[in-house]
């Protein structure tokens, strides 16, 4: 019985292990094509991909230029907003400016205006300083009564009037004056009234400062004695020439200083208690400043 070979023969043994070398290397050199292959068409899928996607990117980058182009006006309008806003602030900001200037000016104008018609009125004494009094009359009242019906009228003849006290206080006689320098008036009235000894004495007297070098001082006191005793027809005193009261010789400006009657004088002092005496003689006052200053007289 023929037996059959177990094994191979080493020679055939050998060839069968050179056949199956062979053909493992065959296998393995198909599967290198097949996966050489695979890459080439991976490779050539990515690429076709890829100038897909250039294609895409440059067809759909035509109406994004267009949007740059319109993006581009947009931001030259926004520059052009931002200048014109520029120019507006600018603009704005120089008329505004302008405008404050021109207000400056107006008010300064007004106050030049105003100082050119300014005048001073001061109710002599005040407060602790009563003046002289008879029969319980003050001085400092009827001195303020009568100053203020003065400012009354002044004002309505378009004057800027600043009374040194308005009630019944102290101030400083040279405080009033500095304060009627500093307001550069046009001139300064004190206003007071007399007594004397002699009982009998009566009627009105006008003191100005005969130092003040342009006899202006003197033309007011006259301008308003004359109206005065000519609303009131008080008796007339004279004008009085002096250089030392305070009033007189500190202001910067033509000043006087009426006493527009006495109290120790019965009858004169019972006129200067009325209102409508009191508003006779500040109607003389107002008429002989607005004529000295109207250069009427
Ligand atoms: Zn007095």
């Amino acid at each position: 019985m023929y037996k059959r070979r177990s094994y191979l023969s080493p020679r055939r043994s050998g060839y069968r292990s050179q056949r199956s070398g062979r053909k493992a290397s065959k296998c393995l050199r198909t599967i290198m094509w097949i996966l050489t292959a695979l890459c080439i068409i991976l490779v050539c899928a990515v690429t076709a991909s890829r100038a897909k996607a250039i294609q895409v990117i440059a067809a759909e980058s035509e109406p994004v230029s267009g949007s740059a182009q319109d993006g581009g006006g947009e931001i030259a309008d926004i520059v052009r907003a931002i200048a014109d806003s520029q120019r507006l602030i600018v603009q704005t900001e120089t008329e505004r400016i302008e405008r404050i200037m021109e207000e400056q000016k107006a008010l300064e104008e007004q106050a030049a205006a105003e100082a050119d018609r300014a005048v001073v009125i001061d109710p002599g004494h005040g407060g602790i300083d009563g003046g002289c009094m008879f029969d319980d009359v003050p001085e400092k009242e009827i001195n303020l009564e009568i100053a203020q019906a003065v400012a009354e009228r002044l004002e309505k003849m378009g004057y800027t009037v600043i009374l040194t006290r308005t009630e019944d206080t102290y101030v400083d006689k040279a405080e009033r004056v500095r304060n009627a320098n500093s307001r550069n008036a046009r001139l300064y009235v004190s206003i007071h009234q007399n007594s004397c000894g002699v009982k009998s004495v009566e009627g009105i007297e006008t003191w100005y400062d005969e130092n003040d070098g342009t006899g202006e001082s003197r033309r007011l006191a006259q301008s308003i004695q004359q109206e005065t005793v000519g609303s009131t027809g008080a008796v007339e005193r004279k004008l009085v020439p002096d250089s030392e009261l305070c009033v007189l010789k500190m202001s910067n400006m033509p000043s006087c200083l009426i006493e527009t009657g006495f109290l120790s004088n019965k009858e004169e002092r019972a006129r200067l208690c009325t209102g409508a005496y009191q508003e006779r003689i500040a109607e003389g006052i107002a008429q002989g400043i607005d004529q000295y200053l109207s250069g009427a007289v």
